[in-house]
């Protein structure tokens, strides 16, 4: 028990209260007892002086009987008027032997000795006490009490009348320790008489007192003062004591009557080591009554104070027990309440910490904590975890066209399907923020992940009706997995970002991360720089395709498609460089080059007499920068070409990323009087009200329902129908990928106006594509020729 702990201080005050109780309770007890003993002694003392003074009262009473026998004795008389010595001593002797007095005398009316029965000899001397004489001729008889030869006696004295008084009769009892032993008898009391022999010093002159207890009473007489009355108890020690003054001529004469206070007390010392043990026990009892106390109070506190330690460490899971129905009870309710409203703030923060509040999803800090963890259990455990990375197809679109509103909704219901669709609890959806999601598959590898891919990408397929709208969107996933892709949690944050991308470009709905797309993988840094070296020095050149008119076969307009011929690595398809330079940014300098080589050339051929529009390749990125009208209008400047003869031509996809942005560039290069076609048309998700927002000019129907339009039905619908909305629209249609002489024969019934294509020619380099047309032209007469010609 530590010293200043709560309950050693609790039992220490109540210990140090009982014994201040116990202390004082024995103290009056004892105290009360002490002056019970001295009223006792007191008491005693009284009725013991009164039975003293009784006794001598009744001796002197004894003395006068017999002193007034002799006075009144005729012979005795006569014997005395005779002055008959001899008879008269031998009276004096008989009556006072009758009564056993010690001193007997006769006292002649001058105040002398007459007879003495101590002897002859003291006959003519003067009576010691002539008081005594007087006193008796006042009343008749007199007592008291006085020293002869240093020892006191009581004496009387009587008249001898004849008639008259003719001398006084003295007798006396000797005051010895026989008195004092008769007196000790009647009373309890010792009794001792003091006088002072020398005339100066008190000394015990009879006493009851055993031979021991002579000396020390001896002792302190000896130092009393001269009026022994002043103060009696101070005279001698343990005792008790009265003085009575006796009545006295001459020298003083003093009993001291005496009560051993130890024997006085004797019956109450029983009675104290009683109390004494009974107080013993007493403290024993509250000692362990305040240790008792003190446990019973500080031992729920010490139970608090280990609840709320572990509240402090976040421990919220028990409540405290309240098995009190006092104060200390009603702190541990306080202390449950305290904790349930902790918990529950607890619980509030982290959610808004770690949830995304428009979905209810995980947000991004969260999945990156699990992410993290999962991260070090599958590197411990060695099994595989994939995560993917999701960002929702125009999104954007629809937030600019239906309202944010709409679009909150969205991406709710978005959440709601993707997490519906995760099989396992341990399977982690968050919402990264804007219309970006990340999944977490702890324990899939590669090929599990594009299985849930694939269900999470049909499961958005399904349209969803957000207060009567229904939105169509779709969702490009990057895969990665762990340890293949990397294992640290930004490497795979990024490189499923990456894949995402891919996924997007490619509108594949999902990839998985390949070195090769990634622009921070060594080998694309090196394409980097490769890259701009070539566009610096002229590595890439412009071949150009021509779209043949389907009715005339002429051909006036021509796609320019870029092409890079690698000093060391050889031909490089644009497929493997231009997605790469849309990612990295550097398609701007790619397409200023393009734009500016292509113009040039329309200038060349326009000197030269060939009436060729030129068709050029805009990606998304290019929309997106304000400055391409401005570019490509300086350039026309440049070269003196009619806008006119330049033709953007822009993926679907491209637009619907971010339609109100396009359209507004789009709109610039109108007023220019550039023309625009929209490429790979049937790929993307065209929303008709857009398409005729936009100064269009010509549609493209991608070149993979062309190529499959011969063995698919469905491609050829789709071939057919987008002539038709073409035509409706009054927009020009172009078949890009015909391949063979059946596709180009059956686009002409639809009455597709333009081919482009394999089978036309290939995209070639300006030279050669001059010298084609050429060929093309004069097959062209011929076939004419042929079908001119009667048959
Ligand atoms: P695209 O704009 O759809 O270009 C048409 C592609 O189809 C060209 O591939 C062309 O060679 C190919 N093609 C033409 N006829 C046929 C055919 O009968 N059968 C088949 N299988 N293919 C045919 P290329 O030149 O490899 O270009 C691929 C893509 O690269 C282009 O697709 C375009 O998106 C992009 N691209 C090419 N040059 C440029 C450019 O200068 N700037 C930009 N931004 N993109 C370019
Ligand atoms: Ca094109
Ligand atoms: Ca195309």
């Amino acid at each position: 028990m530590r010293i200043h702990s709560l309950r050693s201080r609790i039992a220490l005050v109540f210990v140090l209260l009982m014994l201040a109780v116990q202390a004082a309770v024995f103290v009056v007890i004892s105290t009360v007892i002490a002056s019970n003993a001295h009223r006792n002694v007191e008491d005693q003392l009284s009725v013991g002086e009164r039975v003293f003074q009784e006794v001598l009262h009744s001796n002197a009473g004894k003395l006068t009987q017999a002193a007034s026998v002799v006075a009144a004795d005729f012979g005795f008389r006569a014997a005395v008027a005779s002055h008959d010595q001899t008879t008269v001593t031998s009276a004096l002797q008989n009556h006072g032997d009758r009564i056993n007095a010690d001193v007997v005398m006769l006292v002649g009316l001058d105040g002398k000795l007459i007879a003495d029965s101590r002897g002859p000899t003291h006959a003519g001397e003067p009576f010691a006490f002539p008081g005594l004489i007087r006193k008796a001729e006042h009343s008749g008889d007199a007592s008291t009490i006085g020293v002869i030869n240093g020892r006191p006696y009581q004496l009387v004295a009587v008249p001898v009348k004849a008639p008259l008084v003719i001398a006084w009769v003295t007798m006396g009892f000797a005051i010895d320790d026989a008195l004092a032993r008769e007196t000790r008898g009647l009373t309890s009391l010792d009794v001792s008489f003091l006088g002072k022999p020398d005339g100066k010093h008190w000394t015990v002159l009879a006493t009851s007192l055993e031979h021991t207890a002579r000396e020390p009473l001896q002792a302190s007489i000896a130092a009393a003062p001269a009026d022994p009355r002043a103060s009696p108890f101070d005279l001698i020690d343990d005792y008790g004591t009265r003085v009575v003054l006796l009545a006295s001529d001459g020298e003083p004469v003093v009993a001291i009557l005496q009560r051993s206070l130890k024997e006085a007390m004797a019956p109450y010392h029983r009675l104290q080591t009683t109390l004494f043990i009974l107080t013993l026990i007493g403290v024993a009892v509250s000692i362990g009554g305040s240790v008792f106390t003190a446990r019973s109070v500080t031992r729920p506190i010490g139970a608090l104070t280990r609840f709320s330690q572990r509240i402090g460490q976040g421990d919220y899971s028990e409540p405290i027990e309240v098995s009190h129905r006092d104060e200390i009870g009603e702190l541990a309710a306080a202390f449950n309440q305290m904790r349930d409203g902790i918990a529950e703030r607890e619980t509030r923060i982290m959610d808004l910490a770690y949830q995304d509040r428009l979905t209810g999803l995980p947000n991004r800090a969260l999945f990156n904590d699990r992410l993290q963890q999962a991260i070090v259990v599958a590197l411990r455990l060695g099994h595989p975890l994939s995560a993917m990375m999701m960002d929702l197809d125009r999104f954007k679109y629809v937030n600019d066209t239906l309202g944010h509103h709409i679009g909150d909704l969205l991406l709710d219901e978005v959440g709601k399907r993707l997490r519906a669709n995760l099989l396992r609890a341990s399977d982690t959806v968050a919402r990264l923020g804007g219309d970006e999601f990340a999944i977490l598959l702890p324990t899939d590898n590669v090929d599990a992940a594009k299985i849930v891919a694939a269900r999470l990408l049909k499961a958005l397929e399904t349209p969803i009706v957000v207060e009567g709208q229904v939105v169509d969107v779709g969702a490009s996933i990057g895969i990665v997995s762990c340890p293949e892709n990397g294992r640290d949690m930004h490497t795979l944050l990024r490189r499923a970002d990456v894949a995402m991308y891919t996924a997007k470009r490619a509108n594949t709905g999902f990839a998985i991360y390949d070195e090769r797309d990634d622009q921070h993988s060594a080998e694309r840094l090196s394409l980097m720089s490769e890259l701009r070296h070539a566009v610096e020095h002229d590595e890439l050149t412009l071949h150009y395709q021509p779209k043949v008119d389907l009715a005339t076969r002429a051909v006036k307009y021509v796609e320019a498609l870029v092409r890079w011929e690698h000093p060391t690595r050889g031909f490089i398809a644009p497929d493997q460089f231009i997605p790469f330079a849309e990612q990295t940014g550097y398609i701007k300098s790619i397409s200023r080059w393009v734009a500016e080589k292509a113009i040039r050339q329309c200038a060349q051929w326009h000197a030269l007499g060939l009436d060729l529009k030129v068709s050029i390749n805009v990606s998304a990125r290019d929309l997106m920068h304000a400055e391409l009208p401005e570019t490509l209008d300086a350039l026309l400047r440049k070269y003196e070409v009619d806008p006119g003869s330049l033709w953007i031509e822009i993926t679907e996809s491209a637009i619907m990323d971010d339609p109100n942005h396009a359209i507004a560039t789009l709109d610039q290069l109108h007023r220019l009087g550039i023309r625009l076609s929209i490429d790979d048309f049937g790929t993307g998700y065209s929303s008709l009200s857009y398409l005729k927002r936009m100064p269009v000019h010509e549609l493209k129907i991608d070149r993979s329902f062309v190529m499959g339009m011969a063995d698919d039905k469905d491609d050829e619908t789709i071939v057919r129908s987008t002539i038709n909305l073409g035509h409706n629209m009054g927009l020009k249609v172009v078949a890009e990928g015909v391949e063979d002489a059946a596709t180009l024969e059956h686009l002409k019934t639809l009455r597709c106006d333009l081919a482009q294509g394999y089978h036309v020619s290939r995209p070639l380099p300006p030279d050669k594509l001059e010298s084609w047309l050429v060929t093309w032209h004069d097959q062209s007469e011929a076939q004419l020729r042929e079908a001119d010609a009667p048959v």
